[in-house]
């Protein structure tokens, strides 16, 4: 087998394709009726009031951190095993980023440590203003608690459920913004379902969804109802805030409406390619990925842990021979407070210590929607080959 197998792909089928050319020939490619389509299919599919479609995760999370008031002075925590963009967005705002070191089974934020950290943060007066539990590789955190701890200190919840659409916590949808008050998605080409690029904010709450709606398009609102002067005519509209241009098009949210009817397809079959490498890697000297009982991942990734103390190569030999062979392992994540711009910061290695040891252990191996079980064996064949 020569075809490199990459960690995470995108799958296009015709009724994609036909999708984006429908829009492509309408009047609207952009600030059209597919947006609104889109959108609505996601809030239904999760159980949330209201969503709204931005050009990616990155750019929900920052529109996000801004309607929930964050600016200069204020803090966010995070979980440092995440990709750089859920920190960033504190940053974006002005305020400062802390992180929660992560639970050594789950790979999410630990709420033992989040518990900690608050109460020590408040008898400093020093509590963050939002907290952004990150659903790592599919699997919900454990929100129930994150959600109670959040209303006994009065701090705000967003979810960047990135990972995560299609996965469900308690029974209930991730993105049903039970235990939050914002929630994010990425339609990235490696994550569950895509537009392209594009991402999306779900909440419940009308005062929030009509925030992010403006800070989509800079901070501009054409409902009277809104303005702060009264409407001088048809044309008039008005700046409230300082937005941006964060639109998703309408060839992308087509794209992405059309994913949504494939959503449990996708979901299905990577829970099933899951269970199978469950299965067949057992009994090597690595950990498995573990599921917490309320939960149900939607497997966006599939993360072994090497048991290096019984292992006779180093973590990057193995990284290095599976690469070799042609599998496209990943390494989710490098801890955020490692990366330079976060020491100049003055984060420091051993800050974390539950997250670098992950660090220094963990591979990604492919799961994707068009992995075929003959490429699956393929992997399964090389790892025990490599670790044996
Ligand atoms: C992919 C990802 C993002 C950013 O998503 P974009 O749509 O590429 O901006 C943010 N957070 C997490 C956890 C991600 O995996």
């Amino acid at each position: 087998m020569s075809n490199f197998i990459p960690y995470g792909r995108q799958d296009i089928n015709q009724a994609d394709i036909d999708a984006v050319i429908d829009v492509l020939t309408s009047d609207y490619i952009t600030q059209g009726p597919a947006i609104e389509r889109f959108e609505e299919l996601v809030a239904n599919y999760c159980g949330s009031r209201y969503a709204v479609a931005v050009s990616s995760a990155t750019a929900a999370l920052h529109i996000s951190c801004l309607a929930l008031g964050l600016s200069e002075g204020d803090v966010i925590w995070t979980s440092p095993n995440t990709f750089v963009a859920s920190a960033n967005c504190g940053l974006y705002c002005g305020a400062s980023v802390d992180f929660v070191d992560i639970d050594p089974t789950l790979y999410n934020l630990s709420v033992q440590q989040l518990e900690n950290k608050l109460s020590a943060a408040a008898q400093l007066g020093k509590l963050p203003k939002v907290i952004i539990p990150v659903h790592f590789a599919g699997q919900s955190c454990q929100m129930e608690i994150i959600s109670s701890l959040a209303r006994q200190y009065d701090i705000k919840i967003l979810e960047d459920a990135s990972h995560a659409i299609g996965a469900r916590y308690c029974d209930k949808a991730v993105g049903s913004c039970q235990y939050s008050d914002l929630t994010v998605f990425s339609f990235h080409p490696v994550k569950i379902i895509t537009s392209g690029e594009g991402g999306m904010v779900l909440t419940n709450n009308t005062d929030l969804f009509e925030k992010l709606t403006r800070l989509r398009t800079h901070g501009i609102t054409r409902n009277p109802r809104l303005m702060r002067e009264i409407s001088e005519g048809p044309w008039y509209y008005q700046q409230l805030e300082l937005g941006y241009n964060y639109r998703m098009t309408d060839i992308q949210a087509a794209l992405g409406a059309s994913q949504m009817d494939r959503l449990e397809t996708f979901v299905d079959r990577r829970r099933f390619l899951a269970r199978r490498y469950n299965q067949l890697l057992s009994h090597l000297p690595i950990q498995l990925p573990l599921q917490h009982k309320d939960c149900e991942s939607s497997w966006h990734l599939y993360v072994i842990r090497l048991r290096l103390p019984e292992l006779s190569k180093t973590h990057r030999q193995i990284f290095e021979e599976l690469r070799r062979a042609n599998i496209g392992v990943n390494l989710h994540y490098i801890p955020v407070h490692t990366q330079p711009y976060y020491t100049d910061l003055g984060f420091q290695r051993g800050d974390f210590p539950e997250a670098e040891k992950y660090y220094s252990e963990a591979i990604s191996i492919p799961l994707h929607y068009g992995l075929t079980l003959e490429q699956q064996d393929y992997i399964v064949d090389t790892l025990k080959a490599i670790v044996r």
